[in-house]
């Protein structure tokens, strides 16, 4: 197998030549069809993640088919294809996972942080955390769904039932969030850099009432605000944004630190709460309603060998939605 591998945080992915891998007990093997490109895994190789592992193969948004079986696994064939998202492996027994919390697992292991990932030619995964895609859809539509998509939803959930929704930072998530919440009767506002007038006219073309700059304020108050961006100075703006009992959602997994601010922006109930991976009752959820609502990915396909361009084109804002690698 062929792969983009992280030798040395903060360094660029280098191709690599590995011996193809066989799948363990519970485990399958699938070869790569496409990988999308998540701002998680500028985080990992620039090592802003706790406990980084090196070497590792970044990449946890694969769509790709099963070629080999591990001993064990029930309910998956040869051929099927499968999406295989950030969390990788939960343990279980923690208290998390038995309260029905397992993206807050204790011993989780995360595809392309702490296991190995998609930006490669092939995969090996724990068979429990492979969502099967079924055939509708391309492979590259299909790879921003599963963590974009999935923390993405995950979002939307937790910032409740409000009809004004706020969208800071309108990227690969915001672009698959905005159109579920379109498709639920909310509107959405679309926060981006100021000035950047070429990603708020991609949050009109997918229905967004208003855009504008991250310093604008919204014409009126926002029932919820989701900040997709990893700036904390969008916390307190957000909160400045909401109305009283609105609630601030932090989807990104780094943070730039948030800067001090007058109580009174918390002050009448409003919150500020974090998102933090995914359960696989989201993923069957999400991928449940996805064909239903129509999603359409807007994607940039690049090849695996240019693995460190796409990162690169992401960290610079050069492409509107998602990127995907296509081995
Ligand atoms: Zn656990
Ligand atoms: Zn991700």
């Amino acid at each position: 197998m062929n792969a983009m591998v992280l030798k040395k945080l903060g360094t660029a992915l280098e191709s690599t030549e590995l011996a193809d891998r066989q799948p363990g007990p519970g485990e399958i093997r699938v070869k790569v069809a496409a990988c999308g490109v998540c701002r998680t895994d500028l985080h990992v190789v620039d090592g802003e993640l706790p406990d980084p592992q090196v070497p590792i193969i970044p990449g946890h948004e694969i769509v790709g088919r099963i070629d080999v079986i591990g001993s064990g696994v029930d309910g998956l064939c040869v051929g099927e294809r499968v999406g295989i998202p950030w969390l990788g492996h939960t343990c279980g027994v923690c208290p998390y996972c038995m309260g029905g919390r397992e993206n807050l697992c204790d011993r989780s292991i995360f595809t392309g942080y702490t296991r190995d990932g998609g930006f490669a030619t092939a995969t090996i995964a724990d068979a429990r955390f492979a969502f099967p895609l079924g055939e509708a859809g391309s492979d590259v539509a299909l790879a921003p769904l599963l963590c974009a998509g999935l923390i993405g939803w995950r979002s939307l959930v937790i910032a409740g039932e409000g009809k004004r929704l706020g969208l800071y930072g309108f990227g690969a998530a915001a672009h698959i969030v905005a159109q579920v919440a379109t498709w639920q009767g909310r509107s959405v506002l679309a926060f981006t850099r100021p000035g950047d007038v070429a990603t708020q006219a991609f949050a009109r073309r997918l229905n967004a009432i208003w855009a504008g700059g991250s310093d604008e304020m919204p014409p009126q108050p926002l029932d919820a605000a989701i900040i997709f961006a990893a700036v904390g100075d969008l916390v307190p703006k957000a909160l400045k944004a909401v109305r009283k009992g609105g609630r601030v959602v932090c989807a990104g997994i780094h943070m730039s630190d948030i800067p001090s601010f007058p109580y009174r922006l918390l002050w009448e109930e409003r919150q500020i709460v974090s998102v933090a991976n995914l359960t696989r009752q989201d993923g069957i959820d999400f991928l449940r309603l996805a064909p239903e609502i129509g999603i359409v990915t807007e994607t940039t396909s690049y090849p695996l060998h240019q693995a460190n361009q796409a990162l690169a084109d992401l960290r610079a804002g050069r492409f509107e939605g998602a990127a995907v690698l296509v081995p």
